[in-house]
């Protein structure tokens, strides 16, 4: 089994790095919960259905990227490639449309895509993404990137981020859109890739999301959905733009933006990060899915949301981003009783939530002190007949800062006194 190493596009999440995953993990929650929203705990896997039928069929993720099989009772699964079906799913499978309203989830974890691994494009990789039920107002949008912005500016320090913002319409305006961006792309068709040409007739609108080149300028020249945006659109738009405003979150609308899922209605959106993410530089993106709920069979309930690529978030930050992890007190013996009295106080320490290390492998007193170094310790105490004798001891600092003379006993609260 020497040969076996992780499939192509995972990776392992090492010891050294989990800290700054945790504190990421725990910043998101903090926020999340200062504006209300609660966390649910969503499947790995689902009922392939569920996302051909929420994200779409002409979309990337379900054309090309899902990890969809049948288990062993012939039911076709798929890892989930993203978690807003899935919380759409929970939210009518277990009735929330009767809960004061608006219902706010968030949710963290792994997603699937089959995609080509490359520089922030990964087969397995996480988000982090909140959604909201029952806002039919553009409130909604302008308070949820309000918060993603102060999630990623304050909280997390980052700067020269571009938060672009688009209307996609509704039922009563997006088909004269699609008429007009049907009758352009037509025009171009020799010039589109086999896929955008397959899209045009059932989804014109996918066309303008895809990564191919050729595509990708002819999507420059496009027209826009401004012209044919219906009375309500037009102003659930501006309105959103001055709450914008007033919030102090800048933003450009970028009106070629739509989004790689087919459910989104009126506002989109997309949070790119700085050139250090080389091509793969949107850091979040999320819109508005009126429709989505009812599609499913639940009750008529407006929804918004958005997702963001917590691998693209933490290339962004500093190697000083997080700490190492919890201080440790080395406890260091230099004889038969020093090994009894620092076993018996790694477990007093340690139930006092002290994390504490000490040699298992009977080595020196001289190598103990090296190990405690190389592990980077926080403190050390040595421990022999003396010590226990005594009921004294010499707890030290490792750079050398200070040293104390305390009873055994005090030892606890001399740490939390230095902590
Ligand atoms: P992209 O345009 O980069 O393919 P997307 O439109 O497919 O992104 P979404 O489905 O909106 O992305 O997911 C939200 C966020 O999740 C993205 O902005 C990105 O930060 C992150 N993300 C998406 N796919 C991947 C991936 N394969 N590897 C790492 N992060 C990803
Ligand atoms: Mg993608």
């Amino acid at each position: 089994v020497a040969d076996i190493t992780a499939v192509k596009g995972v990776k392992d999440i090492l010891p050294e790095e989990v800290p700054r995953w945790e504190e990421a993990e725990r910043r998101f929650r903090a926020v999340f919960g200062n504006y209300g929203y609660r966390e649910i705990r969503i499947p790995t896997f689902e009922d392939t259905q569920l996302f051909r039928r929420s994200i779409g069929e002409e979309t990337d993720i379900v054309e090309k990227e899902m990890y969809t099989f049948t288990d062993k009772g012939g039911s076709s699964i798929t890892l989930r490639p993203e978690g807003t079906a899935s919380v759409v799913r929970a939210f009518i499978e277990h009735s929330m449309a009767h809960l004061p309203q608006p219902v706010k989830l968030f949710y963290l974890g792994p997603m699937f895509r089959h995609e080509r691994p490359q520089k922030g494009r990964l087969r397995q990789f996480h988000q982090a993404g909140a959604e909201v039920f029952g806002l039919a107002g553009p409130e909604a949008e302008a308070e949820l990137l309000e918060m993603v912005m102060q999630l990623l500016t304050r909280e997390f320090g980052l700067q020269d981020l571009s938060l672009q913002v688009n209307t996609l319409g509704d039922d009563a305006c997006r088909p004269a859109y699609r008429q007009a961006l049907t009758g352009y792309l037509e025009i171009h068709r020799h010039g589109l890739c086999e896929n955008c040409r397959r899209r045009l007739e059932r989804n014109p609108l996918r066309v303008l999301d895809c990564k191919a080149e050729g595509c990708r300028a002819i999507a420059r020249g496009a027209p826009v959905i401004g012209g044919v945006l219906c009375g309500e659109c037009r102003s659930h738009f501006d309105r959103f733009l001055s709450l914008l405003d007033e919030a102090g979150v800048p933003h450009q609308v970028n009106p070629h933006l739509v989004r790689g899922l087919d459910y989104y209605t009126r506002t989109t959106f997309e949070v790119l990060g700085g050139s250090g993410l080389g091509a793969q530089n949107a850091v979040a993106a999320g819109g508005r899915y009126d429709n989505l709920v009812a599609a499913f069979g639940g009750p008529p309930t407006p929804g918004l949301g958005f997702a963001l690529g917590m691998e693209r978030l933490l290339a962004l930050l500093p190697p000083e981003f997080a700490g190492t992890g919890p201080r440790v007190l080395y406890l260091a013996a230099a004889d038969g009783e020093g090994r009894l009295l620092a076993r018996s106080l790694a477990r007093s320490q340690r139930a006092r939530g002290v994390a504490v290390a000490l040699d298992l492998l009977g080595r020196s007193l001289k190598a103990q002190m090296r190990a405690a170094d190389s592990m980077g310790a926080a403190w050390v105490v040595v421990l022999g007949a003396q010590e226990a004798a005594s009921g004294r001891c010499v707890l030290k600092e490792m750079t050398g800062g200070w040293r104390e003379e305390i009873a055994l006993a005090d030892l606890g609260t001399a740490l939390e006194r230095r902590m």
